[in-house]
């Protein structure tokens, strides 16, 4: 199936093509350069998801997918949330946000230090209807960064059952248990469903 994808982060389409399989075709705004970015200013995830599936099914009339995504610290009343990426502005980065997220967290003991990875996935079918899909990972946010793997708050986000960060999981591994792995696979299964019925 093809089958486009709302998002220029590599990163994150090597994660979806990881949870989606071989049988789907993804194409992304990576093979779209005319397309403008959309502004990510929605109050919720599934605000932004659903802004970004839109405008890129405006162009392609088919079947798209986008996801947001973000971490909520429960120490931080829930912040960076919706903001994550904007979080270390005016010229955030990961690395910056990672600093300032332990700035931020300082003198915080472990057990306060919960907080959560969540990801909204919205699908539009080719004729424009929607369906939203939803995946959360709980967790720990740790001391220092550790790990090389993932992307974004990986490397300070800590599973505690494990003791590890999601930084130092395998890609699969990642897949398997991630907000966004949840949020993909139960687009995946629709998807089968549907394809089933037919
Ligand atoms: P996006 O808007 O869905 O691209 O994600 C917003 C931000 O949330 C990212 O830039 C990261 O800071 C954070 N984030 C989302 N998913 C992950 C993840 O899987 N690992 C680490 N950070 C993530």
């Amino acid at each position: 199936m093809n089958l486009w994808v709302a998002t220029r982060n590599r990163h994150k389409l090597e994660e979806i093509a990881g949870i989606l399989g071989p049988a789907y075709e993804l194409k992304s705004l990576l093979d779209r350069p005319d397309i403008p970015e959309v502004e990510e200013d929605g109050a919720t995830y599934r605000d932004n998801a659903r802004k970004k599936a839109r405008a890129l099914w405006e162009h392609v009339k088919a079947p798209v997918f986008a996801d947001d995504s973000g971490l909520e610290v429960d120490a931080l009343g829930g912040r960076p949330g919706v903001h994550s990426m904007r979080y270390s502005a005016p010229q955030p980065t990961h690395a910056k946000n990672i600093v300032k997220l332990l700035g931020e967290m300082q003198g915080i003991p472990l057990l306060q230090r919960t907080a959560r990875f969540r990801c909204t996935v919205v699908y539009l079918d080719t004729e424009g209807n929607e369906q939203v899909f939803e995946g959360v990972l709980e967790g720990v946010i740790g001391f220092e960064a550790q790990g090389e793997g993932g992307f974004g708050f990986d490397p300070v986000f800590v599973l505690p059952e494990r003791g590890i960060t999601v930084a130092q999981l395998s890609p699969e591994e990642k897949n398997q248990i991630s907000h966004r792995g949840r949020a993909v696979m139960a687009l995946r299964r629709y998807l089968e469903q549907r394809a089933g019925g037919r």
